[in-house]
């Protein structure tokens, strides 16, 4: 479904370059926070109600910690209000860290001589996704350095690969790809694999931090790499994800570039980026970065609960960058997926397994090792519902986070019953007996919250239909 928002930007044109620094930072220089206006954004938001790039401006730059609390709390009843308790889970595949480019902060970097370099072969990927299959995951991220190994053909002929691989009652239903940009045809053919999003992040919205860390290969050009999801949807695509590397730059800055990206796409093509992701920087091999722009606890829990309320209709990933702690905090003020059993290191999903991380096979630290039951384990301790929904991809309703936002009852109609139908497929079959009982309770917790809206005997009916083995089934 498409939708139409206010224009933000009567210049905004498809392919053409759309981050102004300086208004930017003159935003920033000039924005006054202060209770009253605060309020006022938030309360717009709470009715549904875009943003301004200008109130954004306000709530970054908002240093009172009472004024803080507010908008954390905004962001928590928004979040609460509109998204309820579902929490959609995914695991990256890493298929191969060949790397023609020298972005300073990653450990695939062209220049990085520790670096081990591997592709997954066909056999290797497919053992990869049975293991991945056999935990229970059914959507995945597949995730290539840039080098001519990884041609679009390259990444389409792997995608169909991966949805290939059946074992048991496991099955991947959603591929998702993180690559680098490729031409219109290219874009056009990883388009008629069925990817479900095309994930590129910008890194850093700054022109001058981005030519600091970005010296060699085709991701030098900061252009290039802003307009890539111009291309991608005039290829077609029209389910991408946005990102922002937070670290490099004054976040601050950052999520005003990320809220500005929303507007241009929305502008150009009537429709926002599907995610919006905020990795923060972590250790790698070799990398060489300043720390002035290091992310705090403290300041990456506001990171989200601004962007929560800016993009209100945008999901929100969460990565196992971030330490388990962490994680369970900010949840809470907006994500709406996470990555969970996640293992970097090219083929560790099918090998003997190492928890010691050895940073020269691996892109970064990861600081959440929990397996993916552990994961689903605390989810249900903290109330929510664990998801592995593919229902809207596959059913051709894209832009499902404006509809889950805009559309009343969506989330009762589909997404709660949906993600309670994909509870109980990891239930019947991958889940040990202690968070069988435990998921079996939040399932009818989560039925009788639908408060008989809409179709709960219909549920009740596919719920015994997947205990008598029926599998798949979504409305
Ligand atoms: N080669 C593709 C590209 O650059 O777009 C794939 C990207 S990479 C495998 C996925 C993302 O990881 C990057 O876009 C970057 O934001 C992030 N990343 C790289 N180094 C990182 C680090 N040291 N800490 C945290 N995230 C990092
Ligand atoms: Fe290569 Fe991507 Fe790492 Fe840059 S971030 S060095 S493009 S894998």
């Amino acid at each position: 479904m498409k939708f139409t928002p206010e224009k933000y930007n009567i210049e905004d044109r498809p392919g053409i370059p759309f981050i102004d620094a300086d208004e930017i930072e003159k935003m920033l220089g000039t924005a006054v926070s202060d209770r009253k206006v605060v309020g006022k954004i938030i309360e717009k938001s709470l009715s549904k109600q875009r943003l301004s790039l200008q109130d954004v401006a306000v709530l970054v730059n908002t240093t009172d910690p009472e004024l803080i609390e507010l908008i954390k709390e905004g962001a928590k009843t928004l979040k609460e209000n509109v998204y309820g308790n579902r929490i959609v889970l995914f695991a990256p595949l890493y298929i191969g860290n060949f790397c023609s480019n020298n972005c300073k902060y990653c450990g695939f970097r062209a220049s990085n001589p520790h670096a081990e370099r591997r592709t997954l072969s066909h056999d290797e990927i497919v053992k990869n996704v049975e293991a991945l299959e056999e935990n229970g995951q059914k959507r995945l991220i597949l995730v290539f350095g840039e080098h001519k190994n990884y041609s679009a053909d390259y990444i389409a002929e792997t995608v169909r690969t991966v949805y290939q691989v059946k074992k048991g009652n496991g099955e991947i239903r959603r591929v998702n790809i993180n690559a680098a940009p490729m031409d219109l045809d290219g874009f056009k053919k990883v388009h008629e694999a069925g990817i479900g999003t095309y994930q590129i992040f910008q890194e850093t919205y700054h022109p001058d931090t981005y030519r600091k860390y970005h010296q060699g290969g085709k991701k030098a050009d900061y252009e290039y790499r802003l307009t890539s999801l111009d291309t991608a949807f005039e290829a077609g695509i029209d389910d991408v994800g946005i990102g922002a590397l937070f670290g490099l730059y004054d976040w601050r800055y950052e999520v005003m570039g990320l809220v500005r990206h929303v507007n241009h796409l929305e502008a150009c093509y009537n429709v926002g980026p599907h995610t919006i992701s905020f990795p923060r920087l972590q250790n790698a091999s070799d990398i060489d970065i300043d720390e002035d722009y290091l992310v705090s606890d403290e300041e990456f829990v506001r990171i989200i609960a601004i962007l929560r309320l800016a993009v209100p209709y945008t999901g929100m990933i969460l990565t196992a960058r971030e330490p388990k702690e962490v994680r369970d905090e900010v949840l809470q003020f907006g994500c709406s997926q996470i990555d969970a059993g996640t293992k970097i290191e090219l083929g560790a999903y099918a090998e003997e397994f190492n928890k010691a991380q050895n940073l020269d096979k691996e892109q970064f630290l990861i600081r959440d090792d929990r397996s993916l039951n552990e994961v689903i384990d605390e989810l249900l301790d903290h109330g929510y519902l664990p998801s592995f929904c593919t229902a809207c991809y596959r059913k051709g309703r894209t832009g499902q986070h404006f509809m889950e936002f805009s559309v009343p009852g969506f989330i009762k109609r589909y997404c709660t019953p949906n993600a309670i139908l994909t509870l109980v497929e990891y239930l019947l079959d991958y889940a040990p007996v202690e968070t069988r009982i435990k998921g079996w309770k939040v399932v009818h917790e989560n039925i009788e919250k639908l408060n008989g809206f809409g179709r709960k005997d219909e549920l009740l009916n596919r719920i015994e239909k997947i205990k008598q083995g029926e599998r798949d089934i979504y409305f």
